[in-house]
């Protein structure tokens, strides 16, 4: 028995996102950015806007090295009801206004069903964070919205949990969906949250669609955020999702998993190496000439 059989009994029956023969990738477009299409597509900014400012000096820091879409949270679902939670509609502004003058497509979390028509104005990527991976109304919203979005796995969801919430979504009408392994709960204090990279090829091989890793909310500290990008390359990830602030120690959110522009930078050049292997390891090989003889 393969692995993809071994799997396929739990899996197959999310027939809409489930890998078959005909169906081995798919590639979602996000504005000119596709995502699943063999490029590493790095989405990178601030945990959540705070000002115009600090979202245009991110968003041209990490164009500049390199990231392809822009994050940056305008709805904020934070652990404490005491901590910001967000600028809302002030906040999506910013961020068009932020696409406008760099390029870079929009990925925003929304949170409820009520936002979803609002946020699907400004964004070009819908996330959904791992506190709302089981709302099946904002899921059934976001299966008309007409934007693509980016599933993050619930930190207590299985992968099957994980192909449900997709499915949920496929079945209201969206195909274009990402999945996002963010790091999951487990008895390990030393990191907010485990990663668990062996979710990447156990998706790609169960799954048709894009996977990509945010390394930041797995960490929960920036000097763990390049090694685990690094992994994510290796076990052919579609892409990343990375949070970067000009001045992490003043963020309103996850500043102490946010890195600096310069370890931004350092981290895009970094993966280089790692990203040439893998593109390398795509290439067919030349077939081995048997000249005469016994084995
Ligand atoms: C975020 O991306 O800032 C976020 C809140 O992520 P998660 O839902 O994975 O915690
Ligand atoms: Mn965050």
């Amino acid at each position: 028995m393969n692995s993809h059989s071994q799997w396929n009994g739990q899996f197959s029956c999310f027939d809409l996102v489930a890998r078959t023969c005909d169906r081995s990738s798919s590639v979602v477009q996000v504005g000119d950015v596709e995502i699943g299409g063999g490029e590493f597509v790095v989405m990178a900014g601030p945990c959540a806007v705070e000002s115009e400012r600090q979202l245009l000096e991110t968003a041209y820091a990490v164009a500049g090295a390199g990231a392809r879409l822009l994050r940056g949270g305008a709805y904020k679902p934070r652990s404490s009801p005491y901590a910001f939670q967000g600028l809302g509609v002030e906040g999506l502004k910013i961020l068009r206004r932020a696409r406008e003058e760099t390029g870079l497509a929009i990925v925003t979390e929304v949170m409820s069903e009520d936002e979803v028509d609002v946020v699907a104005e400004y964004a070009d990527l819908m996330q959904v964070g791992t506190r709302s991976m089981e709302n099946y109304a904002l899921l059934e919203a976001l299966g008309r919205c007409g934007r693509p979005v980016l599933l993050k796995r619930g930190m207590t969801a299985t992968l099957v949990e994980l192909m449900r919430s997709a499915q949920v979504i496929a079945m209201n009408g969206n195909p274009d969906i990402i999945l996002c392994e963010r790091g999951i709960r487990t008895f390990e204090t030393a990191t907010r949250n485990t990663l668990d990279i062996a979710a990447v090829p156990v998706l790609k091989t169960v799954s048709h669609l894009p996977v990509i890793v945010d390394p930041s909310h797995a960490a929960g500290v920036r000097c763990l955020v390049p090694v685990l990008a690094r992994a994510a390359a290796v076990v052919d990830a579609d892409g990343l999702l990375v949070e970067v602030h000009p001045t992490p120690e003043k963020a309103l959110s996850d500043g102490i998993q946010s890195l600096t522009f310069g370890e931004f930078h350092n981290m895009m050049d970094d993966l280089q190496p790692y990203l040439a292997l893998r593109e390398e390891a795509r290439q067919p090989r030349p077939q081995l000439l048997r000249v005469g003889g016994a084995d």
